[in-house]
């Protein structure tokens, strides 16, 4: 329609990958090619740029935005890995999920790995980053990936993450899970199909499976012993794989909780769900996505409420 942005007027969001090149570093050597930066952006609509100019995004500080169809594909920074192209909206569960340098973190849909690539910018590739994947073709671009990211701490695994036993010794130590699992991709501009308001029987038949897919994701996720935190995120607007996966897996683990995420961020998840947040075309000038963060409710924790 007129009022929806289609991807290609996206703003292009450049993620600066800390583990090779500073946001200073990546700003001065856009400035040395002619782009003019314009500081940081203090509203979301200093994110509608127009020709060179860009600026440092409002949520995320790792993050440069530049105006639409900027192509960076064979630009020196991408090919060397120091800067990944991702969407705003893709660099929220690493940004959310935080996990401290040398803790042992687990990404349990992995490929093609930017959320990994972000994870070990975020822990100094200090600690221990599990990585899994069922396609092994998908893993294998993801080893290239990580390679000219220089991601070090990772340990890739062509695994059915729903077949990695919780209770294995090298996982004792995970503290915090990113799960990033298969979905309909509906929030996908560039796949959304011509407006389709009534889904058909088979639509709603594989959205279902989708659903199923992802709750039994993230149960077996909240079993490994000492998890703290878990980040559940999909690119889907169909509240089937968001809110009410998120609301069945509460139901059905009383020991965890959802923790209330970035309170500036312009959209919410669907009430009652209003702790996640949500992504959109309009409201945060991104693809459709949605993310949860889950936690361990402490013995402690128990008491206050
Ligand atoms: N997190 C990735 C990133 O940021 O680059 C994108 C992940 S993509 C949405 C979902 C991935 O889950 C696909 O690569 C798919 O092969 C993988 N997958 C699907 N079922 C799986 C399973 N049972 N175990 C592990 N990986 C699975």
């Amino acid at each position: 329609s007129l009022q929806q942005p289609e991807g290609d007027q996206l703003p292009r969001y450049v993620r600066v990958n800390t583990l090779k090149t500073t946001v200073e570093d990546a700003i001065d050597y856009f400035k040395r090619e002619g782009f003019s930066y314009l500081g940081q952006a203090y509203r979301l609509d200093d994110l509608n740029l127009k020709g060179k100019s860009f600026v440092g995004d409002l949520h995320l500080s790792d993050l440069l935005v530049f105006s639409p169809k900027t192509d960076f594909h064979d630009h020196n920074l991408y090919k060397a890995g120091h800067i990944i192209l991702q969407d705003k909206a893709s660099c929220l569960p690493a940004y959310l999920l935080n996990p401290p340098t040398g803790s042992h973190v687990l990404d349990a849909c992995a490929a093609p790995g930017n959320k990994t690539s972000h994870l070990a910018a975020i822990m100094k590739n200090k600690g221990r980053l599990f990585a899994f994947d069922l396609d092994a073709k998908r893993l294998s671009t993801m080893s290239t990936l990580l390679l000219r990211a220089g991601v070090t701490c990772q340990q890739l695994a062509n695994q059915d993450f729903l077949k990695v036993d919780p209770d294995g010794p090298q996982y004792k130590d995970v503290e915090y899970i990113l799960l990033d699992p298969s979905c309909s991709g509906s929030g996908m501009v560039c796949l959304r199909d011509e407006a389709s308001p009534s889904q058909n029987e088979q639509d709603k038949r594989r959205l279902q499976a989708l659903a199923a897919f992802q709750l039994h994701c993230l149960n077996h996720a909240l079993r490994f012993p000492r998890l703290q935190r878990v980040v559940y995120s999909t690119c889907s607007i169909h509240t089937e794989e968001n809110e009410q996966v998120v609301a069945a897996c509460l139901l059905q683990n009383p020991g965890f909780r959802l923790v209330p995420l970035l309170l500036q961020w312009p959209e919410r998840g669907l009430a009652p769900l209003t702790k996640c947040l949500r992504a959109s075309t309009t409201k945060t000038l991104t693809h459709g996505f949605f993310v949860a963060l889950l936690e361990r409710h402490t013995a402690e924790r128990l008491e206050e409420q």
